[in-house]
């Protein structure tokens, strides 16, 4: 029935499959069969199988079971859930905190929260998916302003037609180029123009700034934003989006947030590990130290070889390639190579764009970091890309 769709997708480069991996995720993982070094996981810090995190899971499901029962308005929530918005809150020093089932979900139904059909959205050209379908769930006219451009947000913020709502949505560190958003001239130009600010840090939680509270305390603005979303999934190595605001806010999307109320309780169980991950990033920052040594070893490397990134500032090392055909060719002579980088090609990312979506972890050695420059350099010059 889809043949021909798929063998277009195919003619194009643009052909997606998934890789089995038969081990945990980790620094290796053993796919089809085969290990190689893993160079595409979001478990920047280890933390989906540190011990404290596995334990926390494990005597949850053994004292609450596996599943919720029901959404979290009608008896779905535990006392898991109630201790993780606690301890959310703490971390990142706001009021209250909101879990969600997952990061998409949460930006599904926060965006429609917070502007509707009479209202209007600035965008950053390069949002994740999901801001982008949750802008489009809120019916608010979406206008788009170039990638981490704060003048052309004011351009476009000048623009905009008198006493209408006004909401800024942007992520903090971007998926798939590794760099920041300005979120301190955003932060003057939202007080200036009295726009409210969406701020998802899905990839900036649990590594960024001093003690990893994330994107925001890196840019030194986290009492300039009253409230902001991340995501449990990636750095703190469960699953789970949240929101982290004022207590009123966090009342009215109890009360309002379709993905929130229609949908059954996280698993407590996914709830305890996140607690328990939260407590491993206070108490174990060599971790974060860790992380960031490998990735100014890796970066450096691969451009001391002579490929070209975007401008990353993390642990997201994009190699610009250009076309998917070319992107996806060395990425299968990597995983040869016994290397896993993914090609990210169209849609994900703009035409012509292509790229090998390098990330890095903590729990990478020294060893396995050069011998991955040592393939990237045999691929590279076997591809003429260096
Ligand atoms: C991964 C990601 C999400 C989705 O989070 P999940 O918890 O995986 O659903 C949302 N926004 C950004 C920027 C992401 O990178």
């Amino acid at each position: 029935m889809f043949e021909k769709d798929l063998q277009n997708l195919d003619r194009q480069h643009l052909l997606r499959r998934l890789y089995v991996a038969t081990s945990p995720t980790g620094p290796t993982i053993e796919m089809d069969g085969r290990r190689v070094i893993l160079l595409a996981s979001n478990n920047y810090l280890g933390l989906a199988t540190h011990p404290s995190v596995v334990e926390a899971a494990l005597g949850a499901v053994r004292e609450f079971g596996m599943g919720a029962g029901a959404s979290r308005l009608v008896s779905g929530t535990l006392r898991p859930h109630m201790t993780l918005e606690t301890e959310l809150a703490r971390f990142k020093g706001t009021e209250s905190a909101l879990t969600f089932v997952a990061g998409y979900l949460a930006n599904l139904s926060v965006i429609p929260a917070l502007v509707g059909a009479d209202g209007l959205i600035l965008a950053d050209r390069l949002c994740h998916a999901s801001l982008i379908d949750g802008c489009r769930l809120s019916r608010a006219k979406l206008r788009v302003f170039r990638h981490a451009d704060a003048n052309h947000l004011e351009t476009v913020l000048k623009r905009r037609p008198a006493k209408q709502r006004v909401l800024i949505v942007t992520d903090a560190l971007f998926s798939m180029d590794g760099d920041v958003a300005p979120l301190s001239d955003i932060a003057t130009l939202a007080e200036r123009y009295g726009a409210q600010v969406f701020i998802d840090d899905a990839h900036g939680t649990g590594i960024m700034g001093p003690t990893g509270r994330g994107s925001l305390e890196h840019c030194g603005v986290e009492s300039r934003f009253p409230f902001h979303m991340g995501t449990l999934s990636k750095a703190i190595g469960c699953a789970g989006g949240y929101i982290v605001g004022d207590s009123s806010l966090i009342q009215y999307l109890v009360n309002t947030s379709r993905t929130f109320i229609y949908t059954t309780a996280p698993p407590p169980a996914v709830a305890a590990a996140a607690t328990a991950a939260l407590r491993v990033i206070e108490e174990e920052p060599d971790r974060r130290a860790r992380l960031w040594k490998n990735r100014d070893h890796l970066f450096a490397g691969l451009h001391r070889i002579g490929f070209h990134t975007t401008a990353t500032v993390s642990p997201i090392i994009p190699i610009l390639i250009g076309d998917a055909d070319r992107a996806q060719a060395m990425s299968r002579q990597l995983l040869e190579h016994g290397v896993y980088a993914p090609a990210i090609r169209p849609p994900t990312v703009p035409a012509s764009t292509s790229r090998i979506r390098v990330t890095v972890t903590a729990d990478h050695t020294t060893n396995q970091l050069n011998e991955t420059l040592a393939v990237f350099e045999h691929v590279g010059q076997s591809l003429k890309l260096v």
